[in-house]
């Protein structure tokens, strides 16, 4: 109570962006003075090898706006941000890549919408630069894939890039599950929502920090997060399968009839058959595989991140 909450909390996951980040502060801190409020910076270290977390100390020595979240290991970006939702304080929270890849002057143009009554703002890329095009490319294939599948409406080229307001928030401190699509939790939570256009720029220094594996496990935890359509495939196709097997079935007394002996068979066509559908039916065990293993998961319970250094964590009663 006696200490005043920020207005604004702007929350950047950091993992090995030593080069990029006191840049990062310098932008982010010229925005902060902007702002029509108090903020606070949280800097969530996600297990960073380099010395990211030495230099946010030296930066919070200078400015008590910096506020230091320091994993035990690398748990990934997402889990990054959901830190930085359970201690974020104030009454609007950004969150932001510490590449700069998310331009920090940016932050104006979502707190304004936010003004404007909006309580998320999602910041939509309208040109992505310095990306290859495999990234450009898989990237788009996500997004519809993502669209076609998923029960609700994830907006096409968004990143993790947003505002979201503190009633927001506090719905998300909320939500434990182990494999996480932020994107797509703060669509699902619903209240009021808009996009901004921006220019996505190129990484400040070093390389992205998402390689293909990570892109494909993001990917199926955004599928299976929000979608059976995987499983209830499996439905689906052994109906057609089966369909047209009973339909072979009379063609085939037919033909048999007419033509006689031996127009339709042989080994070649057995074994085809045999591995076609051992093969389809390997594939529904593995998609069966990926949902088991995520409940397995969030049965654990294990707690999503493990921190070494942090704030006092704010409490979890809604004021408002
Ligand atoms: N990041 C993180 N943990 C990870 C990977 C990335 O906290 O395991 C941070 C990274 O430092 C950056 C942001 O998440 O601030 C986005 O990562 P990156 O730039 O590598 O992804 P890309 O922009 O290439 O998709
Ligand atoms: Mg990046």
């Amino acid at each position: 109570m006696s200490n005043p909450r920020p207005r604004y909390s702007i929350v950047a996951p950091v993992f090995n962006e030593e080069e990029a980040l006191p840049e990062f502060y310098r932008r982010t801190a010229a925005v902060m003075e902007k702002l029509d409020g108090p903020a606070e910076l949280i800097l969530v270290f996600d297990g960073s090898r380099d010395r990211s977390p030495d230099i946010g100390r030296e930066l919070r020595a200078n400015d008590s706006r910096i506020k230091i979240i320091n994993f035990s290991r690398n748990f990934g970006h997402q889990i990054a941000i959901t830190a930085g939702i359970d201690y974020a304080q104030g009454d609007a929270v950004v969150f932001l890549d510490a590449d700069l890849q998310d331009p920090p002057e940016v932050i104006l143009d979502l707190v304004a919408k936010w003004k404007d009554g909006f309580q998320i703002v999602y910041a939509q890329r309208a040109k992505r630069k310095g990306e290859t095009f495999f990234k450009l490319f898989t990237a788009s294939l996500f997004y519809r894939l993502i669209r076609r599948l998923a029960s609700i409406d994830i907006p096409p080229d968004t990143g993790d890039f947003r505002l979201i307001d503190r009633k927001v928030a506090l719905v998300m401190r909320h939500l434990r599950e182990h494999d996480r699509f932020m994107r797509g939790l703060s669509v699902w939570v619903g209240f009021k929502q808009t996009g901004i256009l921006y220019e996505r720029q190129e990484r400040f220094a070093g390389a992205t920090q998402y390689p293909l594996g990570k892109m494909v496990r993001l990917a199926i935890d955004a599928i299976t997060g929000f979608s059976y359509v995987p499983l209830q495939l499996a439905t689906t196709l052994g109906l057609w399968i089966s369909g047209l097997a009973l339909l072979s079935i009379p063609v085939v007394v037919v033909l048999r009839a007419v033509l006689g002996g031996e127009f339709f068979g042989g080994q070649a066509t057995t074994l085809i058959s045999v591995l076609f559908l051992g093969g389809v039916q390997l594939v529904f065990l593995g998609i069966i595989g990926e949902y088991l293993g995520r409940i397995y998961d969030e049965v654990k319970n294990r707690p999503l991140y493990i921190v070494t250094e942090a704030p006092p964590k704010p409490k979890d009663e809604d004021e408002s």
